[in-house]
């Protein structure tokens, strides 16, 4: 006897889409196809795409660190209503910078996640010796600043190189957040001697040019150590195509962009202020510019999707002015909702969306055969799609604490009716179900190793 059949779904892979009934025991993908067996539960899903469940692979869920803003509770919930079933979670406020920190934090989130979870940890230049212990204890890949964000410090080229080279030997997967300390310092400094503090702060300060000289010198130092690397938030095209050049000089490099900049306007900061701040920040000046980022998604350039879910309240943005007030996003609810409504106005295809939100990150962070595909013996995360359906995004549906989406009164056609974690229904129509604690841990490749 089977858990689960799900019957009538045409499941979407990377390489084509086809129609099978999936069935599932003690957590896996037992079968894709016909099958002569009963199942305990069947759930008829005519009409539906099935995905494998989306691994958003660069979340902040702030647990611990500023619960105030999200916890593992309802951020985890506000993932699986977006038909996200595994999360990569790291927190700059209580940063994992150790092994013993990293095995305190999976013992504090035992019970506290409805999907599963793996954990990235933080690299504090003066603790470069320390980075081979916490690879091996499971981080499923290791966060590096070039410039001071967050209160995380700047890990400068000197240290980056020493860094690259001790994580290459360990084999170990970096996550690297590209803007360079001195010009974002040098901006500032003409910033603040000017006594700016309007909204057009937030682009200057934060500049394309202080994100491409990082990228590039991270990319030069992959290159030259063989360390494996990924270009966090990659915000605007030149960025993607100088990562593409040392790519293909045989660099272990993957390019890692947001919905925020393939849906949101360079000048929605003068209206919005706090609102749009974030960092990278937006870059879309016209429909043009978002062509140039859906064609390099759609090519492969722009390796994978994450979020950079970072999430304030509507009155935590507002305290201090725009210098001092968080970055960030709400976002983990939405990717998948925005790539379903790209892929029905035919920016992107289907698998394309599926090869991007799901198996390439669970490829990069090791996760996969287990996570990121459908296919016989994988576990049993499955993301049931209404690819037509037809909505209004909306604050009043957000379940992050934020309680607030940039999208909001955007229509998109394509939502997550039905997720399932390990064979477990985890939320339905856009509300979870289920207790959490049933998320569980996943050490990362180094463990493994
Ligand atoms: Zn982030």
């Amino acid at each position: 006897m089977l858990d689960l059949t799900i019957r009538g779904a045409v499941l979407v892979t990377p390489r084509g889409r086809f129609a099978a009934d999936l069935h599932v025991q003690d957590g896996k993908v037992a079968a894709v196809g016909a099958l002569d067996a009963q199942a305990a539960r069947v759930i008829d899903a005519g009409g539906l795409l099935a995905l494998p469940g989306v691994v958003d692979s660069h979340v902040h869920f702030m647990d611990p660190g500023d619960a105030a803003r999200e916890d593992f509770v309802t951020g985890s919930a506000a993932a699986a209503a977006g038909g996200v079933t595994t999360v990569i979670e790291h927190t700059h406020g209580a940063p994992v910078r150790d092994a013993e920190e990293l095995r305190r934090k999976v013992a504090h989130l035992r019970r506290r996640s409805l999907v599963d979870f793996a954990l990235g940890a933080h690299v504090w230049p003066d603790r470069v010796g320390d980075l081979p212990a916490l690879w091996t204890a499971g981080a499923a890949y290791l966060k590096v600043f070039t410039c001071e964000t967050h209160g995380v410090p700047a890990v400068l080229a000197g240290d980056l190189l020493q860094c690259f080279r001790t994580g290459a030997r360990a084999g170990a997967t970096f996550l690297v957040h590209c803007e360079d300390q001195a010009i974002t310092r040098e901006r500032e400094r003409a910033l603040r001697a000017a006594a700016r503090t309007d909204y057009g702060v937030i682009p200057e300060w934060r500049s394309r040019e202080a994100e491409a000289v990082a990228a590039a010198e991270v990319a030069l130092i992959a290159r030259l150590t063989g360390a494996r690397a990924v270009i966090a938030h990659t915000s605007h095209p030149p960025v993607v195509d100088l990562v593409a050049r040392e790519r293909a000089a045989g660099a272990p490099l993957w390019v890692e962009s947001c919905p925020q900049y393939f849906y949101l306007r360079e000048n929605e900061v003068l209206a919005h202020g706090p609102f749009r701040k974030f960092t990278p920040p937006a870059r879309l000046r016209d429909a043009a510019d978002a062509d140039a980022m859906w064609r390099r998604l759609a090519a492969g350039a722009i390796t994978h999707i994450s979020t950079d879910h970072a999430p304030s309240t509507r009155a935590q943005k507002l305290e201090g002015d725009i210098w001092t007030c968080h970055f960030g996003l709400p976002g983990v609810e939405t990717t998948l909702a925005l790539l379903l409504d790209a892929a029905h106005e035919g920016r992107i295809a289907m698998e394309r969306v599926v090869d991007a939100l799901c198996e390439q990150p669970a490829r990069i962070y090791g996760l996969y055969p287990r996570k990121g595909t459908l296919a016989p013996g994988a576990d049993a995360d499955v993301t049931l799609v209404d690819p037509a359906r037809s909505r209004v995004l909306a604050d009043a549906d957000v379940l992050s604490k934020a309680g607030w989406t940039p999208y909001a009164g955007r229509r998109v056609v394509g939502a997550a009716v039905m997720t399932f974690v390990r064979g477990r229904l985890v939320a339905r129509e856009g509300r979870p179900e289920g207790d959490p604690g049933w998320g569980e841990w996943l050490p990362g490749r180094g463990a493994m190793a």
